[in-house]
């Protein structure tokens, strides 16, 4: 295929996969990434598959930073009352791994640099250049006009790329409430170093709000995740780590990282992500599990697939070619986390008394929530019966949101095989009106 000119926006995980495959294919790749280069990336751990970026980097463990991961002890799961606690335990199979976020991104830029991709930072993008419905270069905020024959929006939920599309083109602009995460994250010095058996605690809806906290111990260190729907105002940080250090005094008041905040897209990926000249990958399209707000893995996986897909069309970058990367997108991955914003807001519609019955009656178990999506047991699934019954109105909704889970899945899943622009549009309203939103 011709050689183009691709300009990447944003040096995040997505956007540097993209970039590398691209490069690596032949193509002459710049990312623009508004930030300088040492202050990439948040200073704090992550969890995702780390044999997905050794494929994709073509690392093994051992060249990972010595010292730049471990692995997360086993998490005890806090009903929004405080009357149940569910035990994960992670067999050695699925131990939780994570890493520090900027060596994290330090080798997505090597591996990125090493295929041949350009990196400019420090310059933010402002809005895509458009001639009729095609993207053909993005605007800078300096005001330079930058041509390109192909876009990557990888600029994360907030893109001003995608913000400032033209409404036809039937890609959705904007975040509604209940799309976005809003997240505090710190992790505070401990003075002693005595360890739980159970390190990781997770607070879902803790005292019936909307959201979710983590107090994670560390030998060195807590851990401390405050996320809500809404977002969050200094005193309700405070009281929320002054809660956690009443659960643990020995949590102290420095900050040893983190200490900032962040907006996490929890919500389906966007139904249409492609434009001609145009295709979105990783938070700008909306690619995490509702549910805890994972978007690395799936991000890695986009840049990866839209850069295969770019590589095997033997045709223009057009809508028509883009469209096997957005629906091959959702088959593989789009239709199961669409599916898991259902669940999400299912259990964020419900009160939080109601989200304590699912604990303490058992239609909430281990095995839901540790990750394997394994919980399909008859005798499991006829005791959750059972035990919803003693409360058939929540029940309801909880069987009602599981069951919109699995018409939007089969309706991401089907995605129309071919560019059909008015068959995109037909299908984008049919998962539009199952009216899954909080
Ligand atoms: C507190 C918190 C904890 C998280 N924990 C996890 C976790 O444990 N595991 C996990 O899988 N995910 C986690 N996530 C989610 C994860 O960070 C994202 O899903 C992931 O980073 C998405 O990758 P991306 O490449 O799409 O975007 P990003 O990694 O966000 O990269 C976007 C890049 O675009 C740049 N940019 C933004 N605007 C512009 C502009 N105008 N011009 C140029 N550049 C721009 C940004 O500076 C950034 O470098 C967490 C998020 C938060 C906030």
């Amino acid at each position: 295929m011709k050689k183009m000119r691709v300009l990447i926006a944003g040096a995040g995980h997505g956007g540097l996969i993209a970039a590398g495959r691209l490069a690596l294919f032949g193509h002459d790749v710049t990312v623009l990434e508004k930030k300088p280069k040492d202050q990439l990336g948040h200073d704090w751990e992550d969890r995702f598959s780390f044999p997905l970026l050794s494929e994709l980097v073509g690392k093994t463990l051992a060249d990972f930073p010595a010292g730049s991961y471990r692995v997360r002890g086993d998490c005890a799961f806090v009903s929004p009352l405080g009357g149940k606690t569910i035990e994960v335990r992670y067999p050695a199979d699925r131990a939780q791994f994570v890493m520090w976020r900027k060596p994290l991104l330090q080798m997505l830029l090597q591996y990125a640099e090493a295929c041949g991709a350009k990196l400019q930072y420090g310059t933010a993008v402002r809005k895509p250049i458009l001639d009729k419905r095609r993207v053909i270069g993005i605007q800078t905020s300096d005001g330079e006009c930058r041509p390109a024959d192909l876009v990557v929006d990888a600029a994360g939920a907030f893109s001003p790329l995608r913000r400032n599309l033209p409404a036809d083109l039937g890609i959705e602009r904007d975040c509604r409430r209940g799309d976005v995460f809003y997240a505090y994250r710190a992790y505070y010095n401990r003075t002693s170093n005595a360890q739980s058996d159970l390190p990781f605690e997770v607070y879902l809806c803790r005292k019936g709000e909307a959201g979710l906290s983590w107090y994670c111990e560390n030998p060195d260190s807590a851990d401390i995740l405050i996320g809500r729907i809404d977002p969050l105002c200094e005193q309700k940080i405070r009281e929320e780590t002054d809660a956690f250090r009443a659960l643990h005094p020995d949590c102290g008041q420095q900050i040893l990282h983190g200490g900032c905040r962040g907006r996490i897209p929890v919500r389906r990926p966007l139904t249409k992500m492609i434009a001609d000249g145009y295709a979105a990958v990783g938070d700008s399209a909306f690619m995490t599990t509702p549910m805890n707000g994972m978007g690395i893995d799936l991000s890695l996986q986009a840049g990866n697939l839209l850069a295969d897909t770019v590589e095997n069309c033997r045709a223009p970058v057009n809508a028509e070619t883009l469209w096997q990367y957005n629906r091959m997108f959702h088959v593989l991955y789009g239709a199961d986390t669409a599916k898991n914003e259902c669940l999400k807001n299912t259990l964020l519609s419900l009160p939080g008394s109601a989200v304590e019955f699912l604990f303490t009656s058992g239609v909430i178990q281990s095995a839901d929530l540790d990750g394997a999506g394994q919980n399909t047991d008859l005798a499991a699934l006829l005791q959750k019966a059972f035990a919803g019954l003693q409360k058939p109105g929540w029940f309801g909704a909880v069987l009602a949101g599981v069951l919109r889970g699995a018409q939007v899945r089969a309706l991401y899943k089907a995605a129309p095989e071919s560019y059909d622009p008015e068959a995109i549009r037909v299908w984008s309203r049919k998962i539009e009106q199952l009216d899954i939103r909080l």
